[in-house]
């Protein structure tokens, strides 16, 4: 099993564990479990405190649909995928290891290497801390087309895409009350602004006074020309021209591997609509249970990506620091034993 010289080390490779089976298990100071912007910027914090750390991701960022990357200062505009690899050789500059991978399964062990993790491929990897960046699933409405169009020409963050669509004739799905506060963001870029669907009576003035079309209704289906989105068909056959829809997406953290270990997510709701869940964490992503750090998505909604690497950041930082600790009492327990030795 893992000695205390294992502990102390500040190689940042990973050493190896005999594991009951008699197989070399390769253990790391952090696994990483998802590698977007906030399990990077985690991985690429703790590798250059000279941690070992083992990236495992399965290569489905969120916003891999999208063109680009909007809001990420010095680097608005840049593809995902661009800034993904960026990352990845960031952290690999300072020895971070990656594993293309799903992980599956998650187990508390006695011991230092206090979890045990399943890989997709069958393979195991043991850490002492854990930080999971899984980040979220989008549920969209059910209509038929709209998930072609997903980051393309269906829409959720005005931050994200509002100024690529800029004075052009936008429609917002109404799916409840948060479509009002919705579709007053969105005038914000646009005057040809429609909301399909039901609006309260109290709601209403407010949409009507700034200019924004009500049309009642629900909506069916995409309306395409030659793979292009034109516009919304409504379930009584009417269209709705336009060049860009906007819906709320039911944001659900992929939480599956925190629940193993005990967590549970908490519903957001916002305008009085369930927009997502996330698992709880102070504000260094440390969770309720011992040894496990979340960042990013998962565990905020409304994370940007800037903001995903932020708190990844700070995470890998609070790992770091609970690791100095650990280390720091088990150093000052070898000693006392030695000193108590010495006088025996
Ligand atoms: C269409 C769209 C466009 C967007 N555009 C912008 C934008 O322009 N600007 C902006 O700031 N934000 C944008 N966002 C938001 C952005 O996607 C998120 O802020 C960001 O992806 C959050 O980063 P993250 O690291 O938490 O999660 P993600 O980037 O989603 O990364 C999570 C990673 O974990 C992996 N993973 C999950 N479960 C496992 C597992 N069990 N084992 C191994 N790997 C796993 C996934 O494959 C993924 O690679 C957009 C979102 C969408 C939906």
């Amino acid at each position: 099993m893992i000695q205390t010289s294992d502990i102390t080390s500040t190689d940042p490779t990973s050493s190896e564990a005999t594991m009951p089976d008699g197989n070399a298990t390769p253990t790391y100071d952090v696994v990483v479990v998802g590698g977007g912007a906030a399990g990077l910027s985690g991985a690429l914090c703790l590798a250059r405190a000279r941690r070992s750390v083992l990236v495992v991701d399965d290569g489905n960022p969120r916003n891999a649909p999208a063109g680009g990357v909007h809001n990420y200062l010095t680097r608005d505009g840049v593809p995902p995928a661009e800034l993904i690899a960026a990352g990845r050789a960031d952290a690999a500059t300072y020895g971070a290891q990656f594993r293309k991978a799903t992980v599956t399964d998650v187990d508390r062990l006695p011991g230092a290497a206090q979890f045990g993790l399943t890989l997709s491929d069958g393979s195991r990897v043991l850490a002492r801390r854990l930080l999971v960046t899984t980040g979220v699933v989008d549920e969209l409405p059910d209509i038929a087309g709209l998930r072609d169009h997903w980051g393309g020409a269906v829409l959720h963050c005005p931050y994200c895409h509002g100024w690529e669509v800029r004075d052009q004739r936008v429609v917002v799905v109404a799916t409840g009350p948060l479509a009002v506060h919705q579709a007053q963001m969105w005038r914000q870029w646009t005057s040809e602004l429609t909301v399909v669907g039901p609006v309260a009576d109290d709601a209403l003035e407010e949409l009507l006074a700034r200019g924004i079309t009500v049309v009642p209704g629900a909506v069916a289906s995409v309306v395409e020309r030659d793979g292009r989105l034109t516009g919304l068909r409504l379930a009584d056959g009417d269209v709705v021209p336009c060049d860009a829809v906007v819906v709320a997406s039911r944001v659900i953290a992929r939480s599956a591997l925190l629940e193993q270990l005990g967590l549970r997510t908490v519903d957001t709701v916002m305008a009085g609509q369930l927009v997502g869940t996330g698992v709880p964490a102070d504000p260094f992503g440390a969770t309720e249970v011992d040894g496990v750090w979340v960042a990013g998505n998962v565990t905020n909604l409304r994370a940007q990506v800037i903001t995903s690497a932020a708190a990844g950041l700070d995470a890998g930082a609070a790992i770091n620091g609970d690791l100095i600790a650990e280390e720091t009492r088990i150093a000052v327990e070898a000693r006392r034993r030695a000193a108590a030795a010495a006088t025996a």
